[in-house]
């Protein structure tokens, strides 16, 4: 196939993906709707899983970790429920596209990753796409990034035994936090909402993401 004929066929991909596997399943937000049509994800995929970036599932990638389903990715967006002020803290930065998609929606994306080679890889290739309101860091995201906020949303791409404290106290009134919440074969994603000094938490849907490490996680 050309290489023009492979872009047109690929965004016709993605065009669908956004239609079958998120609007049809309820996500409404048109930020998290566009953002997902206009970033190619076949770009944060290992090159021989290519065909299979818009499939509706989660997929695996380097140092043993995955990119989220589509579904999962535009859910936990929605939920934050962002505007275009807004600075986000993600924890788990992996392959990087689920922050190009906080990127296209927020003003600003802090994001923390445990793995070096991860974190380089994937700033280049934000960086390649002409992403540059993101900001990386390396080391235990499960204590948040303190000296950055708070944040109008925090979102933890990898599951946790509870609802990190730490994080929580990173909010600003009103922010909210998604995070997946459980044993290490399957978890809850919990939303927790920040009122005042007090945080409402609330059970959204069951999920497999792979362990957070650190203090707050599983441990080293
Ligand atoms: N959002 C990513 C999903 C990555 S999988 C994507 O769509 O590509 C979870 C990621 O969390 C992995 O890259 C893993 O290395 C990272 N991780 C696990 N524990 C962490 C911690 N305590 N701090 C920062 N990153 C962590």
């Amino acid at each position: 196939m050309s290489p023009h004929r492979q872009f047109e066929q690929r965004r016709s991909d993605r065009e669908r993906m956004v239609d079958e596997q998120l609007a049809r399943r309820g996500i409404s937000d048109p930020g998290v709707l566009y953002a997902m049509t206009s970033i190619p994800r076949e770009l944060f995929v290992p090159v021989q899983l290519r065909d299979r970036a818009y499939d509706d599932g989660a997929l695996p990638v380097d140092c043993r970790q995955t990119i989220s389903q589509p579904y999962m990715v535009g859910r936990m967006t929605e939920l934050l429920g962002l505007s275009d002020a807004d600075r986000v803290l993600e924890i788990g930065t992996g392959t990087g596209y689920q922050t190009a998609i906080l990127a296209r929606i927020v003003a600003h994306v802090y994001t923390v990753e445990w793995h070096a080679r991860l974190m380089t890889q994937t700033a280049e290739r934000l960086r390649s796409l002409g992403i540059n309101n993101v900001s990386y860091r390396c080391g235990d995201g499960s204590l948040g990034w303190t000296e950055r906020g708070p944040f109008d949303g925090i979102i933890v791409t990898a599951g946790a035994p509870d609802v990190p404290r730490t994080l929580c106290e990173q909010l600003v009134d009103g922010g909210r936090l998604v995070v997946p919440i459980g044993a290490e074969n399957e978890q809850t994603l919990v939303l927790v909402r920040r009122v005042g000094e007090g945080f409402r938490r609330e059970n959204v849907l069951k999920c497999r993401f792979v362990r957070l490490l650190g203090a707050e996680g599983w441990g080293a």
